[in-house]
């Protein structure tokens, strides 16, 4: 595996750099604190072509890679986590589903809408489904040539600013049997998709996480994007997509870690105390030490699942990056706020902001702990448990009752 960055990949930084240093570097507290959508910063994102650069050109995208998606998004979020995170919802997840498994029809539509600046939604996770997401209650029922949505979802990132929703649902036929679990498009303002209470997120405020409830929306049969082919293969061929969005969570994380961890090493030179710069201090030197030493390993796995993308990166490498990449975030994070002493707890400097921003990384896309069951499924060989029976089945499994 070829790490060095070419000759374009290494300007391709550079632009990205100097952007999120001009544009959006001193935002970001603001955006932390007022809780207001940067639509200034998606506008700037567009210019650089950096909203769908992942987007093939035959659709006006960049065609660039995930690994270039990736050199973007670190630079974003080492400044600005919230722009770190429409960075990626603009190169991954739900419109890489969209442009790997839609029709021609909804691949301009998606296409189109977020190289117009839209960052689309992912409707999975409700108030009963979590981690357990196949046991989602939401349900679609043809009528002719319309589904009709009724359920209500929750934690959906940007409901109320984003325009296109790939929203997941139980399919029934005309007969009322179930086929499975698709997933269908929708844009924001269509009757029947409301949305509900805004989450009191913790960090990352700048976009908003809401509740949405889907009142008899009405979908055309032509906005299915993912039929449930077989009773869960529609879900399956999401998950395959989502390694994307799962890369590029895990460098939103990483890229938050960097900039705490290079402003932790500027203060660290500063700051007397003893009558010398802390940074002499042994014991803080190790701190720091581990924080590069955890922040190269992070960086490392996740470029080595953005390279294996074919089209999308291979779940295990997605797994294991987003794992290291979140937890390393946590422990840098606060490590950083940690040598900056009481001024890493004040609300005047950037660290405690980081802190809050890094946290939803081992829980959203898949929680730390689902992901390690992830891992040892492959692993062990065994299949992943995705339903109560289903469980039941797996970890009754001979071959771990034998171990
Ligand atoms: C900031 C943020 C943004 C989000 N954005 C979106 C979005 O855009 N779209 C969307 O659909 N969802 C979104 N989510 C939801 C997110 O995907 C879920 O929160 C996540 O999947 C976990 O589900 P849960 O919160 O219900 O926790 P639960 O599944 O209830 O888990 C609770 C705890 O139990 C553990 N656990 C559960 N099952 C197992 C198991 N089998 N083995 C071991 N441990 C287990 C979990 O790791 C966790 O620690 C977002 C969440 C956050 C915090």
């Amino acid at each position: 595996m070829d790490m060095k960055l070419s000759p374009e990949q290494l300007k391709l930084r550079s632009a990205a750099r100097e952007l999120a240093e001009a544009e959006f570097a001193a935002r970001a507290a603001e955006i932390d604190r007022t809780e207001a959508y940067p639509f200034d910063n998606v506008a700037a994102l567009k210019t650089a072509g950096f909203m769908g650069y992942t987007i093939p050109k035959s659709y006006g995208g960049r065609g660039g890679s995930y690994f270039e998606a990736a050199l973007i998004i670190e630079e974003m979020a080492r400044v600005c986590g919230a722009t770190g995170r429409i960075t990626v919802e603009a190169n991954m997840g739900a419109i890489s589903a969209v442009m790997q498994y839609g029709t021609e029809k909804q691949k301009r539509l998606g296409a189109d809408l977020v190289l117009s600046g839209d960052k689309p939604a992912i409707c999975i996770t409700e108030p009963e489904a979590g981690s357990a997401a196949t046991e989602m209650t939401t349900r679609a029922d043809k009528h002719g040539n319309t589904y009709v949505i009724r359920g209500k979802k929750h934690w959906i990132t940007g409901g109320g600013v984003s325009k296109l929703h790939l929203i997941f649902a139980r399919v029934f036929d005309e007969r009322g049997e179930e086929q499975g679990i698709g997933g269908f498009l929708a844009l924001g303002g269509t009757p029947g998709l409301v949305i509900g209470k805004r989450e009191p997120a913790m960090g990352l405020r700048g976009i908003p996480e809401t509740e949405i409830i889907f009142e008899n929306l009405e979908i055309p049969e032509d906005m299915l994007v993912l039929p449930p082919r077989g009773l869960r293969r529609g879900f399956a061929d999401l998950i395959d997509a989502y390694n994307s969005q799962r890369v590029g969570a895990g460098t939103v994380a990483l890229g938050l870690a960097q900039g705490a961890f290079e402003k932790a090493m500027t203060f660290v030179k500063e700051r007397k105390q003893f009558g010398r710069p802390i940074a002499e201090f042994q014991g803080l030197q190790w701190m720091l030490a581990d924080m590069a030493v955890a922040l190269n390993a992070a960086r490392l796995s996740l470029h080595q699942a953005a390279l294996s993308a074919d089209p999308f990166p291979d779940p295990l490498l997605a797994a294991q990056a987003k794992i290291v990449a979140s937890e390393t975030a946590n422990m840098v994070t606060n490590q950083a706020l940690q040598l900056f002493g009481a001024r890493g707890y004040s609300r005047d400097y950037p660290l405690e902001r980081m802190v809050r921003d890094a946290r939803m990384f081992t829980i959203a896309g898949g929680t730390a702990q689902v992901l390690r069951t992830l891992v040892a499924s492959r692993i062990l060989g065994t299949k992943i448990p995705q339903t109560r029976n289903g469980y039941m089945e797996a970890v009754q499994a001979p071959s771990l009752a034998a171990k």
